[in-house]
């Protein structure tokens, strides 16, 4: 049999057809696809509004275990099974998946467009800078990043009767406030309109803000993994001429955690991210009122800047069926989804026959427990099925197999039939068939077979996974021979969404916010209770106070354990989760919650992926990326 080769060789073996071809093949208009270049385009939204009364296709979620270093390749079979269902089994098919951060993929983890004959073509324009998108959510970032610095500096250095003049200039004998700054009114409560007619005190209400810089929760971004960045203070050289602005302390995260990612994922037109922009609170005032970045004035700015991201990005496999390219949020520390309007649009386009592949992040503690308490909270959409990644080797290392160490050969463990081992780690996939089944999904196990792994270990997967309540479970081989080796998995997928869907969310929001942590917690991870700081107890009162009480949650939690110690594998037991801070994304819509030590800065390792990565000056080519 052939050998497969390296993930750019594979990717670069198939020419990609036009796409403005492939957006008319799969239903879209010519006036819908925005083609930039030849291999990937913008899908406009005036697509959903064709389709809108359209019937949905099947909707699907990939998800995996919990991850291992020695990968169970999510990703891979994403676009696999999309790959048998549009080129082998000729269904209509759309797969949605997210938009690689440049910190993994110069970091520790390679890209993230599939692998071997599965992929996302052409992937280096997928894993580097797409349509820019990433680059337009770190300029609306950082925009009202230095929106509420230079604010807190100009309150301070200005009396009253300055700033509004600065705030509302008179032009030609004229003096009129801005659309944004009427907003800002009517929440204060002034019903005023005419400038001229404000009192004293609601002139001083209205330009002053005062926002208490201990409370600002808005960090700047940067895509980059740079954990030099997760202290740092600002505003030295401002402090050396104003000493009543002193330095503060604040860091930066990285992009893919900003909540412009998060709103860009959930939101379900341009005019609800308009919305969810304006919402957005970044910290208190000294009364302790919420700040948003209507507030700040920028919220038209944000959405000038974000008007091009919001359309999905179209590109292909490499067996030239659709992909959605879209939005980009870590699992671990945001809420890891692909976005809502790509998979609008997309159930839309397949209609009754087809299938919408969607990945979320991580396992199923991870991404998809944030996909149906979160997203489909916010799409309305109901998802028909879960695939569940699994590989013999991650199994076998939550059942106690050997550490992996970096330019050392894996051990015989993962190479040579291990049954005892398989069978012990077996109990982390057993928890995520579980785990679906709180949520009413069909589970369909996807074994994604290595060619070390023997039939008696996949036979053994199989038994114990339909024990444990998997609709059912199919070995696939589309890393070495594409859609084909994904075929039955595609099959079994057909089956399980044939019967009406039952899905259902874990929680209710009425609950109250501690215990949708603590539903969470217990359901999911398999806590025996949750603990919060002193800090994170007042937050939570703080947020109900404030009337964010009914949102949904979003755990900042490790995704290498299903505990908040990411050295425990298999299944952990008898641990209390300590949660550290809440915060909430009032754009987004959520409250988030920090559990454990997180970073949502990540850094660089001592050998990042960047060392293999080149230009060949020849051809002009990429080469290293993997
Ligand atoms: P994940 O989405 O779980 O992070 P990916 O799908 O990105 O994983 O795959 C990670 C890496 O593993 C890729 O480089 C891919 O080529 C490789 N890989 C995936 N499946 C297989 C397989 N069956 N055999 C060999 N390598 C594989």
């Amino acid at each position: 049999k052939r050998p497969v080769p390296s993930d750019i060789e594979a990717a670069r073996s198939q020419t990609p057809k036009d796409i403005s071809r492939l957006a008319l093949e799969i239903g879209l208009l010519p006036e819908e696809i925005e083609p930039y270049g030849r291999t990937k385009g913008k899908v406009t939204l005036d697509a959903y509004q064709r389709l809108k009364d359209h019937t949905n296709g099947k909707y699907v979620v990939v998800v995996g275990i919990t991850p291992t270093p020695l990968g169970e390749g999510k990703s891979t079979t994403a676009i696999g099974l999309a790959q048998a269902f549009g080129a082998h089994l000729r269904k209509p098919v759309v797969a949605c998946v997210r938009q690689p951060s440049q910190g993994p993929t110069f970091g520790i983890k390679g890209g993230a467009a599939g692998g071997g004959y599965s992929q996302v073509i052409p992937m280096e324009e997928f894993n580097l800078h797409l349509t820019g998108d990433i680059h337009a959510i770190t300029a609306a970032n950082n925009l009202l990043a230095a929106a509420i610095d230079a604010r807190i500096l100009h309150e301070s250095t200005q009396s009253d009767d300055a700033l509004f003049r600065r705030l509302v200039p008179p032009k030609k004998d004229k003096r009129d406030f801005s659309a944004i700054q009427l907003r800002r009114l009517k929440k204060l409560g002034i019903e005023k309109t005419n400038p001229n007619e404000l009192t004293k005190e609601e002139v001083h209400q209205y330009v002053r803000l005062d926002i208490d810089p201990q409370t600002i929760s808005w960090n700047r971004v940067l895509d980059t993994n740079d954990q030099f960045l997760r202290e740092i203070t600002i505003g030295l050289s401002v402090a050396k001429e104003k000493p009543q602005v002193p330095p503060r302390q604040t860091q930066f995260d990285i992009t893919v955690s900003s909540e412009i990612m998060a709103v860009l994922a959930l939101a379900t037109s341009l005019a609800d991210m308009r919305e969810k922009f304006g919402r957005m609170v970044i910290g208190n005032s000294k009364a302790g009122v919420p700040i948003t970045a209507d507030d700040l004035g920028v919220t038209g700015a944000l959405t000038v800047l974000m008007k091009d991201a919001i359309r999905p990005n179209i590109m292909q496999t490499l067996e030239g069926t659709p992909v959605f390219v879209h939005a980009g949020p870590f699992a671990n520390i945001a809420h890891g989804n692909s976005s809502i309007v790509a998979d609008l649009i997309a159930l839309k386009l397949v209609g009754p026959d087809g299938f919408v592949v969607t990945e979320a992040g991580f396992g199923s503690d991870i991404g998809m427990e944030k996909f149906c308490n979160i997203k489909c909270r916010y799409s309305g959409l109901v998802a028909d099925a879960a695939v569940m990644v699994a590989t013999v080797r991650a199994l076998k290392m939550h059942g106690g197999g050997p550490a992996v160490t970096a330019g050392t050969p894996l051990a015989s463990e993962y190479t040579q039939e291990n049954i005892e081992l398989l069978q012990k780690g077996f109990c982390n996939l057993g928890k995520h068939i579980e785990n679906a089944g709180k949520f009413g999904l069909p589970v369909i196990v996807a074994i994604n077979r290595f060619h070390t792994d023997t039939d008696q270990e996949i036979e053994l997967i199989r038994t114990l996974a339909l024990e444990h309540g998997a609709f059912d479970a199919v070995a696939c081989t589309h890393w070495a021979d594409g859609g084909k080796g994904a075929v039955d998995l595609a099959n079994a997928v057909a089956r399980a969404t044939e019967s009406p869907s039952k899905f259902k969310f874990l929680y209710d929001l009425q609950m109250p916010l501690a215990d949708k942590m603590r539903t969470i917690a217990q359901q999911v991870y398999g806590a025996t209770d949750v603990s919060f700081t002193d800090e994170a107890k007042e937050q939570l009162q703080r947020l109900t106070a404030t009337g964010f009480g009914q949102l949904p949650v979003c755990m900042a939690k490790t995704h290498l354990s299903f505990s908040h110690d990411a050295n425990v594998k298999g299944v952990a037991k008898d641990f209390v989760l300590p949660i550290r801070q809440v915060w909430v994304s009032a754009g987004a819509g959520f409250v988030g919650a920090m559990v454990g030590t997180i970073s949502k800065m990540p850094g660089l390792p001592t050998r990042p992926a960047f060392f293999d990565i080149d230009l060949d000056p020849e051809t002009m080519l990429v080469q290293g990326l993997f």
